[in-house]
């Protein structure tokens, strides 16, 4: 027996005016969904605890049998496990993104924040500026006195460690939400540590406003990545063992870090893909195979993460998103239970949004999402398409983290 799991992330979504009043879901044409939900059955789960916020971080986490309500400390951390940091007791992590401020004559609190990602800063020059910067006398005295290392990473997403770290009371606002204010009122508040890390950033900033490479970012008309900015934090977080909770060996698809570091902390491999992006070109055939190889190798479960409903969603581009769902039908369903049909392997295969991405908001929502579980070995007879629609008139789980893996897997729910 085989065991897959499917996310289609943000997929999910309320119903759209522009759409006829239909979901994207119910929307888009996807007759190898629709199908297997006939002869299936189509539930609602939620995976966001109402008193967490409302993301892949926590639905994901839920999704692999890891209540967030028990074991979420915050993004980074999870995310930091997707690179082998491991946090000690004490320590805390931080997203360190590379940013870009304004070039204006002014006090550092006085400027705009201008771009969440040092105007898409990617590879040697994100490398080389935190480097630099870190390696400056002065900014690494003033590093070291605050027990902060860091973790560069060939993107504008580098990772941040402090020792000692007092997180208690902080506010730390995630940079992408904000872009075009007044920095004054965003940067970190809320206790003592906080002031360090302002102070970290008001001198991360002087000096690498004078960089050479961001002297010829800006001639080449690009912005520069004049400054970083700490968000996210979170202390260390230990996951059960999927092998150990469930007794299945598997594998995880994906293109984000969060991703491949739930894998990691829960003890499933990781596969990566060539070409895969997060975005709506992504390599959905290469995932399928990559899924497929892990069964026919042995491995009981297989986990393919689309990205892209979510990205296309958070984007404001409605055509792109009914594209990746329509995409994640043809391009990974129909190939992916074709090949299993053809190798006569038997499987149960579980579908769903980890949580809604709204068309209307353009933001996440953790409200309950449809999910469509599917045994090669029986027909419900049910008849239903795949969609919030359905979902609603089935089973209604509050806690996706307590039943999803042991629906999947035909175990009693503990
Ligand atoms: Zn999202």
């Amino acid at each position: 027996m085989k065991y897959i799991l499917v996310i289609g992330d943000g997929m999910a979504d309320n119903p759209v005016e522009s759409l006829g009043g239909k979901t994207p879901l119910q929307y888009a044409k996807t007759p190898v969904l629709d199908a297997l939900a006939a002869k299936g059955e189509v539930g609602a789960v939620k995976n966001c605890p109402d008193s967490l916020p409302a993301g892949s971080d926590t639905a994901i986490l839920s999704i692999f049998g890891a209540d967030p309500l028990n074991c979420y400390t915050g993004r980074s951390p999870l995310e930091a496990a997707a690179t082998g940091i491991q946090l000690a007791p004490g320590e805390v992590s931080y997203r360190c993104n590379m940013v870009a401020y304004e070039d204006a004559d002014k006090p550092f609190e006085q400027k705009k924040i201008l771009s969440h990602s040092g105007g898409s800063i990617e590879g040697e020059e994100s490398l080389t500026l935190i480097s630099d910067l870190f390696a400056n006398p002065t900014f690494a005295a003033a590093a070291e006195k605050a027990g902060m290392r860091v973790y560069p990473a060939p993107s504008f997403r580098h990772i941040a460690v402090q020792k000692d770290a007092d997180i208690q009371g902080i506010q730390l606002l995630p940079p992408h939400d904000h872009l075009g204010e007044v920095i004054e009122t965003l940067l970190p508040s809320g206790n003592q540590n906080a002031t360090v890390l302002k102070e970290l950033m008001k001198l991360a900033h002087s000096i690498l406003d004078q960089h050479p490479i961001n002297q010829e970012r800006r001639h080449a008309g690009k912005l520069p990545a004049n400054g970083v900015w700490f968000w996210a934090e979170g202390s260390a977080v230990i996951l059960d063992s999927f092998v150990e909770k469930y007794h299945k060996t598997g594998t995880v698809i994906s293109a984000v870090p969060l991703c491949h570091g739930i894998a990691n902390l829960v003890g499933l491999s990781v596969t990566l893909v060539p070409g895969a992006t997060g975005e709506l070109d992504t390599n959905y055939e290469g995932k399928v195979e990559a899924a497929l190889d892990a069964l026919r190798s042995g491995q009981d479960f297989a986990a393919i993460h689309v990205e892209a409903p979510d990205e296309c969603t958070h984007n404001g581009d409605l055509p792109g998103k009914l594209q990746a769902i329509e995409w994640l039908d043809s391009r990974v369903m129909k190939p992916l239970t074709e090949a299993l049909a053809q190798e006569g392997m038997d499987y149960r295969l579980l579908v769903l949004s980890d949580h809604k991405t709204l068309t209307s908001t353009r933001g996440h929502d953790g409200e309950p999402v449809p999910y469509l579980l599917y045994d090669s070995r029986q027909d419900s007879k049910l008849g239903l398409p795949y969609s919030e629609a359905s979902g609603e008139q089935g089973k209604q789980y509050a806690n996706g983290a307590a039943v999803l893996m042991p629906m999947l897997f035909e175990q009693a729910v503990n």
